[in-house]
């Protein structure tokens, strides 16, 4: 590891200016993603801004019957908390099929969010690699790419986003509340991470100097019929092969209202409205989910390694619509598909 400087900022203030005062400084929060890419020498920060003690761990009700969401909630916290477990029953359900329970306890909200692929030569600097050193060449392209990407890649970088969390959020319509040089701003969940393009060593619409400092949830929660189905090569523990989240309301058999988000297949949570369009107005039948997946789905490119996430990502949209549909969401404690 190299060395670096610590710094402990005190207020979000704070932070900012720290941020603006080392270009090469990294924020810190649970560190249970950084400090190992750190360990591997993939991050060389010259400076950690540790904001683990920042007030960024409420969870509070909006005006609007939503709710903010600090940046520091742990992960544990938030998937237990009453308003998450009652209200966005499916955002729970994500965050407890991501990671161990240790981990949970540590890792944030935002630090999730931030989370960097989990590529096996982005870790291995042993590799070429465009996102951990830009015009080094992708490994992946030509190498094993059972994990990787199959929408939204470009020739650059085929890596997936590993956040299930994220997954959930995009599905819910969440929004990010960002502070930074120039003030506050907002941006939806969907427009926070990115096809990697050219730029695959941009993961995120985050500029430099900025920090998360909480998640907005809108007022809708779908509470009644949603389904978290991650699935991956072991049930233990394991990054998303595929996983889907989905969201419906319903009146008697009629789809009144559909949310869609596949993980595990793109640089980003992957959502498309046409998907869910295409669902609402329609009865809640295999035959419609059919279709959606194949909407959601469009454009889909597998590697050399990784054609079989093409028909399984598509099963599990059906399956987790299904799953939401009858009321029967997936258990995150007994993983046995239903
Ligand atoms: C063995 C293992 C298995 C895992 N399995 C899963 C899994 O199945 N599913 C899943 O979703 N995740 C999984 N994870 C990842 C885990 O969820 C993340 O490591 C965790 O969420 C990161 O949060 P953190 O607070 O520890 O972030 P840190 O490691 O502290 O930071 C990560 C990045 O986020 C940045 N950052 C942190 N907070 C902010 C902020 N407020 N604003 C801006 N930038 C910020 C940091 O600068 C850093 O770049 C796993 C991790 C491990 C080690
Ligand atoms: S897929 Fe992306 S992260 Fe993986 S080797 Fe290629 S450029 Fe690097």
């Amino acid at each position: 590891m190299n060395n670096f400087q610590y710094s402990r900022a005190n207020d979000v203030a704070d932070v900012i200016r720290l941020l603006a005062a080392d270009p090469g400084a990294k924020l810190i929060a649970g560190g249970t993603n950084l400090i190992d890419l750190m360990k591997e020498n993939v991050e060389r920060p010259s400076r950690l801004i540790d904001i683990s003690r920042l007030p960024l761990r409420n969870v509070e009700e909006t005006p609007d019957q939503g709710l903010r969401i600090g940046a520091l909630v742990p992960n544990s916290d938030l998937a237990y908390h009453p308003l998450i477990e009652q209200r966005y029953p499916l955002l729970a359900s994500a965050i407890l099929a991501g990671a161990s329970a240790q981990l949970r306890n540590m890792a944030s909200v935002g630090g999730n969010l931030m989370q960097r692929t989990r590529c096996a030569y982005f870790y291995d600097t042993t590799t070429p690699c465009n996102k951990r050193e830009p015009g080094s060449g992708c490994s992946a392209i030509d190498g094993l790419n059972r994990n990787h990407a199959i929408l939204g890649a470009s020739n650059s970088c085929i890596a997936t986003n590993p956040s299930d969390m994220s997954v959930a959020l995009a599905a819910l319509g969440a929004l990010v509340h960002i502070a930074g040089p120039t003030g506050e701003r907002t941006i939806a969940l969907t427009d926070f991470h990115r096809i990697p393009g050219d730029k695959p060593h941009v993961d995120t619409n985050l500029s430099t100097g900025e920090i998360i400092t909480a998640i907005g949830l809108p007022p809708r929660g779908f509470a009644r019929n949603y389904s978290y189905l991650k699935i991956r090569d072991r049930l233990s523990y394991a990054f998303a092969l595929v996983s889907v989240a989905a969201a419906l309301e319903l009146e008697g058999n009629a789809i009144s209202e559909a949310r869609l988000a596949l993980g595990g297949v793109a640089h980003k949570p992957w959502r498309r409205l046409e998907a869910e369009a295409a669902l609402r107005g329609q009865a809640a039948t295999p035959d419609h989910f059919g279709r959606a997946a194949d909407l959601l789905l469009e454009g889909a490119v597998a590697g050399s390694h990784n054609g079989f996430k093409l028909e399984l990502a598509r099963r599990a949209v059906v399956r987790t619509l299904m799953q939401a549909a009858s009321g029967t969401p997936q258990s995150q404690a007994h993983k046995k598909i239903a």
